[in-house]
C-alpha cells in the first residue's frame, strides 16, 4: 500500500534532519530552547507525517496521515512566537492567560481536523498521476482561518526578531539572522504553496523546508555556540574560580558551592549541599545572622580556625522580576596576600614618615647652619646681606627708619695673644650673648667677620638708637668674663648709620657704619662714632 513518490524522498530527509537537530537540541538549556524543542518536534511531526501522505497508496490512509500533520501545523506557528518572545528576552508577555489563549485555536483546529474534518477541507479525492496516487485537498473556511491565524503568529514573531536584532550587538545579531534565514524559508514556500490558485493539486512545499530550517539551526547551534555559549561559560567560571562561591535560598539552604570553597572549610564542599548556611558561617563565628539579612553586604575578616587567613565575605540578595528575594550569592575570596602586601605597605609608609620628618629636621638644621655662625650661633653675614635688603625694602615701604650698628673689638689681637686662642672664643661667644640680649624683637645680629658684629635696628630713631648703642656699649665695658683664673674685660669700638639719612642701599649704610666705625677707632677706640659727612664727603663726629 505504499508507493516511492519524488516528493516523500524530499519530506523523509527533511523530517531526517528535523529529528537530528531536535536530538541535538534536546539536551541543551537556553532562553527558549524548551519552545524550540518543541516546535522541532512540530517540524518533525508535521514533515514526518506529510511525508507518510505522499508514500501511501491509498485515499483513506493519506486522509489519517494529513490529520497527523495538523498536530505540527498548529505547533510550529505558536511556537515559534513563544520561541521568539523568549529569544529577544520578552518573557513577561508569557503570562498564564496569555498561553491559555494561545492554546485555544490549535486546540480547536486539532478537534476541527480529527471530529468534522469537513470544515477545514471542503472535499478530499484523489486521482492517479504517472501511475502514483496523489491527493487533491479543496480548501475550505477552517483551513483559510489557521492559515491567517497561523500568518499572523509568524509575523508577529519575525517582527520581534527583526525589532531585537537592530538593537542587538554584533555578536547577536549573528545569531538573529541565522534564526531569521531558518524561519523565513519556510513561511515563503507557506505562502507560495497557498496563495497561488492552482495550488490545490500542488504539494505544500512548507514542510520540505523544515530540513533546511533544521540545518540552520544547526548551524546557529554549533557555529555560533548559539544557546549554550553563555551558561557553558558561566558554569565553568563558577567551577574554576578561585574565590569560593554558595548559593542559598531563602530559608539559607544552600542549594549550589563551588569546589574552591575547599579552601575555606574543613570538609568537602559538597558535603554542605542542603544544609544551612549557618553550618558553613557557624564554623567560624556567630555573628553572622546579619549578614543573611538586608541588602548587599560586605565584610572582611580572619578565619577563626586559620587566624593567619584574611577572609573577604560578600552578600548578595537575589531578586526575581517580582522583586521578591529568591536567596543570595555568597562569595568567599581569599585576602591574605591583599592584607599582607596592605601591612607591608603601611609598615613602609610610617619609615618614610618618620624619615620624612628627620629628613624635615636635617633641612632646617642644615638652614639655619647656612645662615649661622657656629662659633657664636649669629647670624653670618650671608643672612645680613639677604635680609638687610628686604628690611630696607619694608622701611622704605612702610617709612620708618632703620639705624645699623658696627662694632669691632678693641685690641683683640692682644686677648689671643695673652691668653689663648680658646680665650678669644670666650669672648667671642659672650659678647654676642650680650649684644643679643640686649637687642629688640625685630632687630637682628650678626658676626660680620672675625671680631666684628653688626646690629641692625629696624624702625628706630637714630636719637633713639644712639641711646641704646651707648647703653650697649657701656654694659660691654663693664662686662669681666671668668677665663680659668682670669677675668677677661674688653672694650668695642662701635660705627653707628641710619638709613635713610646716610643713604637708602644696604651697600651704603653698610660702608656708612664702617666709616663711622674706622672713626671711633682712629679717635682712641672704645667709643660709638655716628656717621657724617665732612667737607670731602667724609665723616666726622663722636
Ligand atoms: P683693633 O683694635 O685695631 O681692631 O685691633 P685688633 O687686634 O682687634 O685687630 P686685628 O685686625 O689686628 O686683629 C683681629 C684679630 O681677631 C686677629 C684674629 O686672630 C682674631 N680673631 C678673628 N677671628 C677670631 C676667632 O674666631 N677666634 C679668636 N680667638 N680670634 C679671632
Ligand atoms: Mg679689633
Ligand atoms: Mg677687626
Amino acid at each position: 500500500m505504499f508507493q516511492l513518490h519524488p516528493y516523500s524522498v524530499v519530506l523523509a530527509l527533511s523530517t531526517i534532519a528535523t529529528l537530528s537537530v531536535l536530538i541535538i537540541a534536546w539536551r541543551r538549556t537556553a532562553p527558549g530552547a524548551f519552545a524550540l524543542k518543541i516546535m522541532l518536534a512540530g517540524m518533525f511531526i508535521w514533515s514526518g507525517a506529510y511525508a507518510m501522505v505522499w508514500l501511501s497508496a491509498s485515499l483513506p490512509q493519506k486522509i489519517f496521515w494529513l490529520k497527523v500533520t495538523y498536530f505540527g501545523v498548529v505547533i510550529v506557528p505558536t511556537c515559534f512566537l513563544l520561541f521568539t518572545l523568549f529569544l529577544t528576552r520578552r518573557e513577561k508577555w508569557l503570562t498564564f492567560r496569555n498561553l491559555l489563549l494561545l492554546a485555544i485555536e490549535p486546540v480547536l483546529i486539532v478537534l476541527m481536523v480529527w471530529l468534522s474534518p469537513q470544515a477545514l477541507f471542503a472535499s478530499i479525492r484523489s486521482f492517479t498521476q504517472d501511475g502514483y496516487v496523489i491527493m487533491n485537498v479543496q480548501r475550505g473556511a477552517g483551513f483559510w482561518f489557521n492559515l491567517f491565524y497561523s500568518y499572523l503568529l509568524i509575523l508577529l514573531g519575525l517582527a520581534l526578531l527583526t525589532v531585537s536584532y537592530r538593537q542587538a550587538n554584533s555578536f547577536f545579531k549573528r545569531q538573529y539572522r541565522m534564526i531569521l534565514l531558518g524561519s523565513v524559508v519556510p513561511f515563503l514556500f507557506s505562502a507560495f504553496t497557498h496563495l497561488r490558485r492552482e495550488g490545490s493539486i500542488e504539494p505544500d512545499y512548507t514542510p520540505m523546508m523544515f530540513g533546511i530550517t533544521g540545518v540552520v539551526y544547526v548551524y546557529a547551534i554549533f557555529r555560533h555556540k548559539f544557546m549554550d555559549l553563555v551558561p557553558f561559560a558561566r558554569s565553568h567560571l563558577i567551577e574554576k574560580m578561585s574565590d569560593g562561591l554558595v548559593v542559598v535560598d531563602v530559608e539559607g539552604r544552600i542549594v549550589d558551592i563551588n569546589p574552591a570553597m575547599k579552601n575555606f572549610l574543613d570538609a568537602d564542599p559538597v558535603s554542605f549541599l542542603g544544609k544551612n548556611i549557618t553550618d558553613i558561617l557557624n564554623i567560624w563565628n556567630d555573628r553572622f545572622e546579619h549578614l543573611m539579612q538586608g541588602q548587599e553586604i560586605r565584610t572582611e575578616m580572619r578565619l577563626p580556625h586559620k587566624p593567619s587567613r584574611y577572609l573577604d565575605l560578600r552578600v548578595t540578595p537575589l531578586y526575581d522580576n517580582d522583586h521578591t528575594l529568591n536567596g543570595r550569592i555568597i562569595v568567599f575570596r581569599d585576602i591574605t596576600d591583599r592584607k599582607e602586601v596592605e601591612k607591608d605597605l603601611r609598615h613602609a609608609m610610617d619609615r618614610m614618615q618618620t624619615q620624612l620628618i628627620e629628613i624635615g629636621l636635617l633641612q632646617s638644621q642644615l638652614r639655619e647652619q647656612a645662615i649661622r655662625d657656629a662659633l657664636t650661633n649669629l647670624f653670618n653675614r650671608r643672612y645680613l646681606e639677604e635680609t638687610l635688603e628686604r628690611e630696607l625694602a619694608r622701611a622704605a615701604r612702610e617709612v620708618y627708619p632703620l639705624c645699623i650698628v658696627m662694632m669691632d673689638i678693641d685690641h683683640f689681637k692682644e686677648v689671643n695673644d695673652t691668653y689663648g686662642h680658646e680665650a678669644g672664643d670666650i669672648v667671642l661667644k659672650t659678647l654676642a650673648e650680650t649684644v643679643t640680649s640686649q637687642s629688640r624683637h625685630g632687630d637682628f645680629v650678626c658676626r660680620y667677620g672675625g671680631e666684628e658684629f653688626v646690629l641692625v635696628m629696624p624702625n628706630i630713631s637714630l636719637e633713639v638708637a644712639k641711646e641704646r648703642v651707648s647703653s650697649l656699649h657701656r654694659s660691654i665695658s663693664l662686662l669681666y668674663i671668668p677665663f680659668g683664673r682670669f677675668s677677661l674685660n674688653v672694650t668695642v669700638s662701635m660705627g653707628l648709620s641710619a638709613f635713610p639719612l646716610h643713604g637708602e642701599k644696604k651697600e651704603d649704610l653698610l660702608r656708612a657704619a664702617d666709616r663711622a666705625l674706622y672713626a671711633a677707632k682712629h679717635a682712641g677706640r672704645n667709643r660709638v662714632a655716628v656717621y657724617r659727612e665732612n667737607e670731602n664727603g667724609e665723616e666726622k663726629e663722636y
